[in-house]
């Protein structure tokens, strides 16, 4: 099963890599950045969502491998599971000049390639890490009546019954770095995810 999943996310990278249309395609290949597809098992249970990738995660195509990624890491070890048995994505593949916002038509752009990859992946659980890709999942997966500032709903699993997924809003890790209460939460929503490795 997992090698027809691994040819099909490949796909997704062979695309992208010559997708000229791409918002931010000028900008990566002037830097001489990598698009940033996703990293883990594509029979993983959990997928987590992030935003776009930073300037590490673009030079070595790799998601979450910079300071974000190394607090993620740690939140993983807490719940001792494995980076390698998950599935790490975001939202925007290529990185927006200087970390900004990503813009509405770079999410609606790139949005298509995560939404490709959760029908191959097929998570149990989409954890979705910072606003943007808690806005993006819960519209996507019809929780209009549950959307709320990510203070008030993160750490919550939503079950989505018709696409047999739930939806746990997390903050983003890159909040984290300086602000030892948030990385508290983090650590705290993080226990949810337990039952579902
Ligand atoms: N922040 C993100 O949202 N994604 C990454 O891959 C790295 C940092």
């Amino acid at each position: 099963m997992s090698n027809t999943r691994t040819e099909e996310v490949k796909k997704i990278r062979d695309e992208l890599l010559v997708a000229t249309d791409a918002p931010l395609y000028e900008y990566r290949t002037e830097n001489k950045y990598f698009p940033v597809i996703g990293e883990g098992s594509h029979d993983a249970h959990i997928m987590f969502v992030g935003e776009a990738p930073g300037q590490n995660e673009a030079k070595t195509g790799r998601p979450f491998c910079g300071r974000a990624g190394k607090i993620l890491d740690e939140l993983l070890a807490s719940i001792n599971l494995p980076r390698e048995k998950v599935y790490i994505t975001n939202i925007v593949k290529d990185r927006p000049p200087g970390n900004r916002d990503p813009y509405p038509d770079e999410i609606a752009f790139y949005s298509t390639y995560l939404d490709r990859q959760i029908d191959i992946i097929k998570p149990k659980v989409i954890a979705t890490l910072g606003r943007f890709s808690m806005e993006y999942i819960m519209k996507k997966f019809g929780l209009h009546a549950h959307f709320a500032p990510i203070s008030k709903i993160h750490g919550r699993a939503f079950e989505v019954s018709s696409h047999q997924v739930t939806v746990v809003p997390l903050y983003h890790p890159a909040v984290a770095i300086y602000n030892a209460n948030t990385k508290d939460e983090l650590k705290k929503d993080f226990q949810i995810l337990r039952q579902f490795i």
